[in-house]
């Protein structure tokens, strides 16, 4: 649920924070990482924020992880060659920052093994 603070991406969401922004339904938006890690870089973010992380989003909406990861195909090949990497930080020992959960899309010119190892 909502906790009293939002996070940064519930205040893209909201329109309080710009953001370049990709691609939007009503249940998934999308925009580009402002640190990006390689030539496309894209977070697809479920606009609910019930849930922290991808483990409590395959519990609570597997429909919606769906979604997520059709989104991440759909926005592959309209930004780079529809061959993609798909990162989900999972706690804050795994490198998470923002606790409301995000897939990173990453493509274009990946280098063999970043990222791998
Ligand atoms: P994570 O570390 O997996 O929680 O990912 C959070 C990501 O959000 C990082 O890659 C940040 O670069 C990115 N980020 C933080 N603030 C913004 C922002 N205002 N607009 C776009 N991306 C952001």
């Amino acid at each position: 649920m909502s906790s009293a603070e939002p996070t940064i991406f519930e205040r893209i969401i909201a329109r309080e924070i710009p953001a370049d922004i990709v691609h939007e339904t009503d249940t998934i938006i999308a925009f580009r990482d402002i640190a990006p890690q390689a030539p496309v870089h894209l977070l697809v973010v479920p606009k609910t924020s019930r849930y922290r992380d991808v483990a409590e989003l395959a519990a609570g909406d597997p429909a919606l992880l769906a979604e997520v990861v059709a989104t991440a195909q759909l926005l592959a090949t309209e930004h780079a060659d529809g061959h993609f990497r798909l990162i989900f930080n999972t706690g804050a020992n795994a490198g998470q920052t923002v606790f409301h959960v995000h897939a990173h899309v990453l493509a274009g010119g990946l280098t063999e093994g970043s990222l791998a190892h």
